[in-house]
């Protein structure tokens, strides 16, 4: 073993941050094991919009979103949906969420998203070597409005692109249709982003680090974590279904389900399941070469290996509620007005929990708490974007070295 490389580390959670901490802790000599009682990228990992979107810098609270939200709630398909039942539990994260979205504060916001998301076609590929040409398109992204008003108030996302140095152009319907042609006429204006891109199968970007992961002597453990054992500071071993695990380290990379075991931690970190949905369509002719987001509708539509995936929504109901159907197939007849073109019905339907905290930005870096504790949790709606440098930040954090990138933003105790 390298100097310094510890024997043992914990790794809590198989999704796109725990195998990318794996994989990159493994660079370093430390040996890891994994725990998950799924198979690895088969929670909220399995099924993400693939954006992959270095210029995706707008947090999701902005000055003005009670009035939006309020003006969503009559309509049965808006982005955003509340199980009132669930409403008390989720107030005090939803007041930090609100006063996040104030002005001066997401400027920083934005910057700190921009820091983590700008190498992240480059680390993946540090990740998946030969795996990357098939998974991983620099391809563009076209940002879709319906009429000239729905533009101009878009603004707030133009400036904040600008004011980070992040490429972009204004296209009109013309240049859109030539760019997409299989879309309806509806859209008059675009924002191309042609640094964005996306990957074509997220959950095989999972599985293919885990493989390598595996094939580098990490060890998989279907198991799930319940507990740990504490000493002076320090987790000595975590508790499975499976038994007593002895570790020298633990990352905490669970996903929407971080924060209960944080909790067993001692650490109270806010933290929301923001559930969303993918339908998978019939792939329209011509195929689409990019991801397409029209903002009224909040969704993203990827051409993926198997198909459309139309992914959106935010539901606010918690970890243990039952799938809403109805919002899934919501999702399916809204991409068909955008695609005159596609015929059929959905291949598939799915649900995941995006893990979120109020200000829309991770927690990565070590526990308050303890020496040995580091915590990487809480990516939102751009997990898939963070994934490959959150988990070169944890190395870095690890190995003591300086890191790739400044993680004061992102440290557990800004609540
Ligand atoms: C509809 C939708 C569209 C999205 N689109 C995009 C996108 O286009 N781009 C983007 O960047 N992001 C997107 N996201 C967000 C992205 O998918 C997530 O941020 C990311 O997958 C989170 O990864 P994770 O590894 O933290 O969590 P997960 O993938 O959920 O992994 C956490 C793992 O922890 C395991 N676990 C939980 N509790 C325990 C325990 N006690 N012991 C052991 N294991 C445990 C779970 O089984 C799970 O496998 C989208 C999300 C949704 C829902």
């Amino acid at each position: 073993m390298r100097e310094g490389a510890l024997a043992n580390i914990a790794i809590v959670g198989a999704g796109v941050i725990g195998v990318s901490c794996a994989a990159f802790l493994q660079r370093d000599g430390h040996s890891v094991t994994i725990y998950d009682p799924l198979p690895p990228g088969k929670g909220c990992s399995f099924g993400n919009a693939g954006s992959i979107g270095p210029g995706s810098v707008v947090p999701l609270s902005t000055p003005g979103i009670v009035r939006q939200a309020v003006s969503w709630i009559a309509d049965p398909d808006s982005p955003l949906w509340i199980d009132w039942r669930y409403l008390p539990r989720a107030m005090p994260w939803l007041a930090k969420f609100i006063a996040a979205g104030a002005r001066p504060r997401i400027d920083g916001i934005a910057k700190a998203l921009r820091l983590l998301h700008a190498d992240s076609f480059r680390h993946y590929r540090t990740l998946l070597g030969v795996d990357a040409g098939s998974l991983l398109h620099v391809s563009g992204q076209l940002y879709l409005y319906e009429s000239d008003a729905a533009f101009a108030k878009d603004a707030l996302g133009r400036e904040l692109r600008a004011s980070l140095g992040i490429r972009s152009e204004v296209l009109g319907p013309d240049e859109i249709r030539e760019l997409e042609p299989s879309l309806g006429p509806r859209f008059v204006k675009a924002i191309y982003l042609p640094d964005s891109g996306h990957c074509s199968n997220p959950h095989r970007l999972v599985a293919t680090i885990a493989e390598d992961v595996a094939r580098n002597g990490g060890r998989f453990v279907r198991a799930s974590v319940k507990d740990f054992e504490q000493d002076a500071g320090q987790v000595r071993a975590v508790m499975t279904e499976a038994g007593r695990m002895p570790c020298d380290m633990v990352v905490i990379a669970a996903g929407a389900w971080s924060q209960r075991l944080a909790a067993r931690l001692g650490l109270r970190i806010p933290l929301e399941s923001l559930r969303g949905y993918h339908v998978m369509l019939p792939m329209p002719t011509p195929a689409p070469s990019r991801p397409l987001y029209p903002l009224a509708s909040k969704i993203m539509m990827t051409p993926m290996e198997h198909g459309l995936r139309i992914a959106g929504t935010a539901e606010i109901a918690g970890l243990d509620a039952p799938m809403n159907e109805r919002r899934a197939a919501a999702l399916g007849r809204i991409a068909k007005r955008y695609f005159p073109g596609i015929a059929g019905e959905p291949i598939s339907v799915w649900m995941g929990h995006r893990p979120a905290t109020p200000d829309s930005l991770p927690v990565i870096g070590p526990s308050p708490r303890h020496r040995n504790v580091v915590l990487a949790f809480g990516h939102g709606q751009t997990g898939l974007i963070g994934g490959s440098t959150t988990g070169l930040l944890v190395s870095d954090l690890v190995a003591t070295r300086k890191p790739t990138i400044d993680p004061y933003p992102y440290r557990a105790n800004r609540f």
